[in-house]
């Protein structure tokens, strides 16, 4: 197919996540990605600021993540998990355990972050059911959240931020605290907690769980936070009987510069989500992980079972490629790349403050954060990113990267240099 019959068929075949099928925003068809490049149909190369939405931490079409494939393809690509197991399973799932807090020691694994959303709402629900108080199946969370596309997901994301308030009427409803407005780096102020203190306070007969994600808020506003609030929320749950959720599907893998964003606390959680970074951005995979008190609780209450089981759950290529992924992260002293991506990305975005159209610049880890004062033009904007040789991909009016940690500091530099060019460009247009 030539470049463009591709993209004519594309537009009047397919979905693309958050678009319309007859006002479709641009799409680049892309033949190979390597590295940190992207290959488009049409000879043009691309650096990846995205690294696919959090997951291609090692870069694309790495070696060792190859070799993982490959070698699992030759004893079998999938079993079901119903009675039969697996060595992928069973040795990603003690991975997992290794490197988590400790308190989490058992791993549920399935398809995609926002299922493993689903099902760690499900096992807090089951928990406090087991346990006699079967009218604790409310959630607590804070604004500006994104968890994910499903139904139980949605409940829980910000309706505004999180483009979900056509389905208010059909979804479950929680209670919403305000998000934590002290940054990543300010001193922690302890109004910031009054909200869900008060929520909690008011509704903890109903409440099953706190859900959050820690540290950094994705999708619904791209915001870091001070960690003194994990602490905070850690006491209310333990004081109200309440479960603590961490959603760290974005933030899990390096991301924000600890392996987990939890690490920026002391605080473990009761259970985690993880999935985004966990194969290394090569398939679909996500975990939900509990304490052995919570397992313990469900596997002892009235159903004796757990009650969600996936037809793909813990696929044996994802479970290879995916301890290959951890591996490789352990070998290749992602702590000091991240590091010195924050430096690059701290001083290289530091000038896009100087433009009137940008409120906000912020960095944590190797995320980067352009905030400005409208919501970007996602017919043309792309176009602008494409013809300067970098993929960047913005949202509302967040222009963000978060590129694959292999990334070399003049590739980083073409990133924020088109940034800074893009920003400005609006800036202009504005006049
Ligand atoms: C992406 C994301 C999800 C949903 O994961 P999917 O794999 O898209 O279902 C949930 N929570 C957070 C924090 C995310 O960033």
């Amino acid at each position: 197919m030539t470049y463009k019959t591709l993209i004519e068929a594309d537009r009047s075949l397919l979905w693309h996540p958050y678009a319309s099928m007859v006002d479709p925003p641009p799409v680049f068809p892309v033949v190979s990605a390597t590295g940190v490049r992207l290959m488009l149909a049409d000879g043009r190369e691309l650096i990846d600021g995205m690294a696919s939405w959090w997951c291609a931490i090692h870069g694309y079409n790495h070696p060792a993540l190859n070799e993982a494939v490959t070698t699992q393809l030759k004893d079998m690509a999938h079993v079901m998990f119903g009675g039969l197991t697996h060595e992928p399973a069973v040795t990603l799932a003690q991975k997992l355990v290794e490197i988590t807090p400790r308190e989490l020691q058992t791993v549920f694994f399935a398809d995609s972050g926002s299922v493993s959303v689903e099902v760690a709402i499900k096992m807090a629900i089951q928990y406090w059911a087991a346990k006699g108080r079967p009218g604790k199946q409310k959630l607590l969370t804070i604004r500006q959240g994104y968890h994910g596309d499903t139904f139980g997901a949605m409940a829980v994301c910000d309706s505004v931020t999180g483009m979900h308030s056509l389905f208010r009427d059909v979804l479950p409803e929680h209670y919403f605290a305000d998000s934590p407005r002290t940054r990543f780096e300010d001193e922690w102020s302890d109004d910031d907690i009054e909200s869900l203190r008060a929520l909690a306070e008011n509704h903890h007969d109903d409440i099953a769980a706190v859900i959050l994600e820690p540290v950094v808020q994705g999708a619904g506003g791209m915001w870091f936070y001070n960690p003194a609030y994990l602490d905070k929320v850690r006491q209310i749950c333990d004081q109200y009987d309440l479960l603590l959720v961490f959603d760290e599907i974005a933030t899990g893998f390096g991301r924000t510069g600890k392996l987990f964003a939890c690490e920026h606390s002391r605080v473990s959680p009761d259970i985690m989500c993880l999935g985004k970074a966990l194969t290394g951005g090569y398939m679909t995979l996500a975990a939900t992980l509990t304490s052995a008190g919570v397992a313990d609780t469900i596997s002892a209450g009235g159903e004796g079972v757990f009650m969600h089981g996936p037809t793909f759950m813990a696929n044996p290529l994802a479970c290879s490629t995916a301890l290959a992924s951890i591996n490789l992260l352990e070998q290749t002293g992602w702590q000091q790349r991240v590091e010195n991506i924050q430096s690059q990305l701290q001083a290289e975005l530091a000038p896009c403050r100087q433009l009137d159209n940008v409120i906000d610049v912020r960095v944590l880890g190797a995320i980067g954060v352009v905030e400005v004062d409208r919501p970007v033009d996602m017919h043309v904007v792309p176009h602008w990113f494409v013809e300067r040789g970098v993929w960047i991909r913005p949202f509302g009016r967040l222009i963000y990267i978060m590129p694959p940690y292999m990334i070399d500091p003049g590739e980083l530099t073409e990133l924020t240099d088109a940034i800074y060019h893009v920003a400005s460009k609006l800036s202009d247009e504005k006049q």
